[in-house]
């Protein structure tokens, strides 16, 4: 059992006010780890007086001071890295080892953002007049509502919390409500790390009366969101309705072009450990694979061996080298997936079935003969289920590829020169990674194009993305 849980509003813990609440369960064992308050309107109006009070006193402290909170926030957040990777597996199922390398991926990204705040330069621009000085001030947009998602409920906030804190915003930050406790502990990094009341705020309930909510409040000046497309492009309108900034991080269904001159065992060693990380539950993560017909019996073989070994249960058990789905519509997501694609024609390599009925464990699951017309050829799976493809004509290969709404990420393994080129200049994705898996680092851009969203989180594109460019022209 957790700790109580709480939300943060005002530097102060509170169960707020509406008296709804929710049970939060293990997904491998079924067992309810604690009760979660839901936030009512009134508890929101003092989260967002609390983010006005927080903006307007953050935005005047030194972005070195901001670093130095900031990058205090990363080392305790390494300190208590197995604790907070601990709740982390018990609500979220991912493998200990995995939700490890996540807390630690987010202190990376205090470290990022911490330093990156005292490079949010402006610039001067020639005037046309001798005494004007044109000046370019990047200043912060404003108080910020970030909505982060269960896939990784610690370093998608902190992308959210590091970016908007680093450029000297405010936020109020509804985390999963199915993960709360690991966000939870993760805040208290901040906290002790010196940021003061206001300036974070965080609040759990129902996800759409929150954001309908604090999107249309005049306080709230950004929106920030990562999730599903139909979530994304309904919280895009209500931004647009009221004219505010969003970046929007969405799902993707990524190819994967494995070349003839490729080495189909070393590809399919690497790509194998990236499909079923986090069950597949990642908006990266490699689904459609297009290997060239003179390596796709290697690679199949292979990919499909790998998958077949793959030991999955309990993320807490040090055996496991894939942990449990993180609810039951993700299970249900998967078994409706394969009974449209086995029902029009698609080969079940490996897997394919639910494994018990305690906990939400599926299969890592390799399709091949998949039909175009199967569901899972255009709807994101966001589960453990790989599809083999066969190609001969690279061209038609690539604009199999670029065919889908999606555009986030894209793999490619070749070691010819002009083929990698080619790849890079053609692919119609946010994201391209060649021979290695080389996305989702805090220094470079992460976002996609088409209905994957817009926007990054990382990189100088992410600091950006939560400041406003004023320019001043002054004579004299
Ligand atoms: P969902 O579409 O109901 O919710 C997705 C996320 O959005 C959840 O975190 C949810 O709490 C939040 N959400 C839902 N409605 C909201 C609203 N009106 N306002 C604010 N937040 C809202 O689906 P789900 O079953 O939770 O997740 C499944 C789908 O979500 C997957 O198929 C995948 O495409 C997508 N997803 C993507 C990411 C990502 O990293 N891009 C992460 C998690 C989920």
């Amino acid at each position: 059992m957790y700790e109580t849980l709480h939300h943060y509003i005002d530097g102060k813990w509170t169960k707020g006010s509406s008296g709804k609440a929710q049970d939060v369960m293990n997904p491998a064992t079924n067992a309810i780890l604690g009760n979660l308050p839901h936030a009512s309107k009134a508890d929101l109006d003092a989260a967002l007086a609390a983010a006005q009070k927080g903006f307007n006193s953050w935005r005047k402290v030194s972005s070195m001071e901001r670093g130095k909170i900031i990058r205090k926030a990363g080392e305790l957040i390494r300190t208590r890295a197995d604790a907070i990777a601990t709740l982390l597996t018990m609500e979220q199922g991912k493998i200990l080892a995995e939700a490890k390398m996540e807390v630690q991926g987010s202190a990376d990204i205090c470290d990022w953002f911490a330093e990156e705040g005292r490079r949010a330069y402006g610039r001067i621009i020639p005037a046309r007049a001798d005494g004007i000085r044109n000046m370019v001030i990047m200043e912060p947009v404003g108080p910020v509502a970030g909505f982060s998602p269960w896939n990784f409920p610690v370093t998608q906030a902190v992308r959210k919390i590091a970016a908007s804190l680093a450029a000297g915003c405010s936020i109020i930050i509804k985390c999963p409500e199915e993960t709360p406790a690991s966000p939870i502990a993760m805040l208290k990094c901040f906290i002790d790390a010196g940021v003061p009341a206001g300036v974070i705020n965080l609040v759990y309930g129902v996800p759409s009366e929150i954001s309908e909510y604090l999107i249309p409040s005049p306080i709230i000046r950004k929106i920030s969101f990562t999730g599903s497309v139909p979530v994304g492009k309904h919280l895009a309108s209500l931004a647009g309705l009221h004219m505010k900034r969003a970046t929007m991080e969405l799902g993707g269904h990524a190819p994967v072009l494995v070349f003839d001159d490729a080495n189909p065992e070393e590809v399919a060693n690497l790509t194998t450990g990236l499909k079923f990380r986090n069950a597949g539950q990642v908006c990266i993560s490699p689904t459609r694979f297009f290997v060239h017909e003179k390596v796709y019996d290697k690679f199949v073989a292979q990919f499909t061996a790998n998958a077949k070994g793959l030991k999955v249960g309990d993320g807490l058990d040090p055996n496991s080298k894939m942990g449990s789905l993180a609810n039951p519509r993700r299970v249900a997501a998967m078994e409706s997936i394969m009974l449209d694609a086995q029902e029009k024609g698609a080969k079940v390599a490996t897997g394919g079935k639910r494994i018990g009925n305690q906990g939400n464990f599926f299969e890592p699951t390799v399709l091949t003969d998949v039909p175009a017309n199967a569901n899972i050829m255009t709807q994101e799976p966001f589960g453990p289920v790989a599809i083999m493809m066969r190609f001969k004509d690279t061209d038609k290969m690539l604009e199999q590829a670029n065919s889908l709404p999606f555009g986030l990420a894209s793999y490619a393994f070749t070691h010819n020169g002009k083929t990698a080129s080619k790849v890079a200049d053609v692919l119609d994705h946010g994201m391209v990674t060649i021979n290695h898996q080389g996305l989702a680092l805090p220094e470079t851009p992460f976002g996609g194009i088409k209905d994957s969203g817009y926007g990054h989180e990382g990189g100088i594109e992410g600091l950006q993305v939560y400041m406003a460019a004023k320019f001043v022209s002054h004579l004299g």
